[in-house]
């Protein structure tokens, strides 16, 4: 019945349309997501939903009357980056008033299995909360990771930097050209040891070995 419930088909990828959340993934796997969709399996489909249901309750935390200090603004609101080749399309998760201090506050939720090996925000989830601070104009960032077991939380402020925002338009830039020049990345995550953990949940590992285009 659960499967039943959050069975849904993946929309096909548009050449031309990329995200911010998958910018910091290997550049090769994001390229056969273009070239050779598949559809989400109910396993992957079950993990976020879990995603989306802790993001539901940090979204109760933060509009909670008991939590005074702070304002929840705005959450889930979409945003647009265009380029004159193409477009990045993401979702911003909530943007937060401190009251205090008049901050505002652009803040990228994350579950995570086990909140004791979160040591620092992951170089995927700064990427992507990069991009949403641009986009928005808002300089002050935080990635917040809640465990799924057991609701503790851990936040990494993240300053603005428009250096890296740079490298990532560049990167998408990068993946935009492969792609309508049908020319396969290099397989990035193998040949970098902090990347290398993707390969194992990769649908693509079979792919990759041969080197297929
Ligand atoms: S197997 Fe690893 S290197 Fe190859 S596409 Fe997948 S994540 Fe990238």
């Amino acid at each position: 019945m659960v499967t039943n419930h959050i069975e849904r088909s993946s929309r096909p990828k548009s050449l031309g349309r990329y995200y911010p959340s998958e910018i910091g993934s290997c550049m090769r796997k994001v390229w056969y997501s273009y070239k050779y969709p598949q559809e989400l399996q109910p396993e992957l489909l079950k993990i976020f939903e879990v995603g989306n249901m802790l993001h539901g309750f940090v979204v109760e935390v933060l509009k909670s009357e008991k939590n005074k200090d702070v304002q929840l603004l705005r959450s889930e609101f979409p945003l647009k980056i265009e380029t004159p080749d193409f477009l990045i399309s993401g979702r911003v998760d909530d943007l937060v008033l401190v009251k205090a201090s008049g901050k505002t506050i652009v803040v990228e939720v994350k579950s995570t299995k086990s909140i004791d090996f979160v040591k620092e925000a992951s170089e995927s989830h700064v990427m992507q909360l990069q991009l949403y601070m641009h986009a928005t104009g808002i300089h002050n960032g935080m990635v917040l990771y809640i465990d799924k077991g057991n609701l503790q939380s851990k936040q990494f402020p993240i300053e603005y930097d428009e250096g890296q925002v740079k490298e990532i338009l560049e990167r998408f830039k990068q993946l935009h050209q492969l792609l309508t020049s049908n020319l396969l990345p290099i397989d990035e995550a193998k040949k970098n040891q902090d990347k290398q953990w993707l390969c194992r949940f990769c649908e693509y590992t079979e792919k990759c070995e041969r080197n297929e285009s």
